[in-house]
């Protein structure tokens, strides 16, 4: 049953991470193979030419590192590369390696030439990264046996693999460990035509009715994500089912998305809560992100993860070293009157 009243509703329909309604459709939607996989164009070409030669010579690819904000498919390019090579893939995440004895049982229990993909990399423990280095330099591992002075080390060679490491904060990546990444890449915002062809090719696995402008209404509220795509598809096809007959329409889609409080560039409650709290309670900002969250009563690590990159990519926000500032264009979006001294950013007072 759809509660279009329960306005709680609005802020998890966009949030960029897994969430446990995203898994079902998650596996069913993930493309196998680079040709299936839309835009992100310039990292498809580099990645093809690095498989082609790794497979040519017979040798692992070099080591991977994925970046971008959550949800824009570097877990579904890890299965690919691993498809795309014909090797076997383990997911696992940063956090779930506690010990290093846990990475020690992963990298073992590889074949030759796999890949081992970690998310999150960047939350990796110190004691479990410093195994990781000899592994990823040397394919060796040093195992300690024994305690006190009786204690010695052994080293064990591993087989060939490959390291896909994916992380939302490369910033918070260690030198040591990003330099041991052959590959980097950067994973960029979809735009709406290229959210238009994810969408348009989940509602075909998933037999949705879906007309081209309804897609297209999807995509441009669906803030450059793919997986916020998909679950707003999902969300949609309940309305078109019990509103009309089953097919999404651009008429649909739009009252649909009105109803979860996503407007027409795909803000939703938050991101309105967060820059209405700069405007109206900080005279336009700067004002610092703790004080922010405090002030909207949210995590700081949620503004930050997830409304400021769309936020700032749509030119509503500004990050200044003394906090985060409201833009003229945000002013304009949420129908307020820019203040008379200065193009949107305030004195930083409370003025409520
Ligand atoms: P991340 O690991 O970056 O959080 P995922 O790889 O889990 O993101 O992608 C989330 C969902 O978005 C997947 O289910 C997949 O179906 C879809 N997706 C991501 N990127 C693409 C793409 N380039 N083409 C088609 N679907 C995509």
């Amino acid at each position: 049953m759809i509660q279009t009243e329960d306005m709680e509703f609005a802020p998890r329909v966009i949030t960029p991470e897994n969430t446990v309604e995203d898994s079902d459709i998650d596996v069913t939607l993930r493309p196998q193979t680079l040709h299936e996989y839309i835009g992100q164009d310039k990292v498809k070409e580099n990645l093809a030419i690095y498989i082609e030669a790794a497979k040519r010579r017979g040798e692992p690819l070099d080591h991977v590192l994925l970046y971008g904000p959550p949800g824009l498919g570097k877990t579904t390019l890890s299965g690919i590369i691993a498809h795309e090579l014909g090797v076997n893939l383990r997911v696992t995440t940063g956090p779930a390696i506690e010990k290093p004895g846990d990475l020690v049982s992963l990298l073992t229990s590889l074949s030759d030439n796999d890949v081992l993909f970690i998310d999150e990399i960047h939350r990796l423990s110190r004691a479990v990264e410093e195994i990781l280095y000899p592994a990823l330099e040397d394919r060796v591992i040093d195992i300690i046996i024994g305690k006190g002075p009786a204690a010695r080390s052994i080293r064990m060679d591993l087989k060939p693999f490959t390291l896909i490491g994916a992380t939302t904060r490369a910033g918070q990546l260690s030198a040591p460990l990003r330099d041991r990444f052959g590959v980097i890449q950067r994973l960029e915002l979809y735009t709406t035509p290229q959210l238009t062809d994810i969408i348009r090719r989940s509602a075909m696995i998933l037999c949705i009715p879906c007309t081209a402008d309804g897609a297209e209404e999807i995509a441009g509220r669906a803030r450059g994500t793919p997986r916020i795509a998909n679950r707003l598809l999902k969300r949609v096809r309940d309305f078109a089912d019990v509103m009309g007959d089953g097919q999404i329409t651009k008429e649909i889609a739009s009252i649909a998305l009105s109803r979860l409080e996503i407007d027409n560039l795909g803000l939703d409650g938050l991101d309105r809560r967060m820059l209405e709290m700069i405007i109206r309670g900080y005279g336009g900002g700067p004002v610092g992100l703790e004080t922010l969250a405090s002030a909207i009563g949210e995590e700081s690590v949620t503004l930050e993860d997830v409304c400021e990159p769309f936020l700032m990519q749509l030119g509503f926000l500004g990050r200044t070293p003394r906090g985060r500032v409201a833009t003229k264009l945000a002013y304009e979006h949420l129908g307020f009157k820019l203040p008379d001294h200065s193009d949107g950013a305030g004195e930083g007072q409370l003025s409520f």
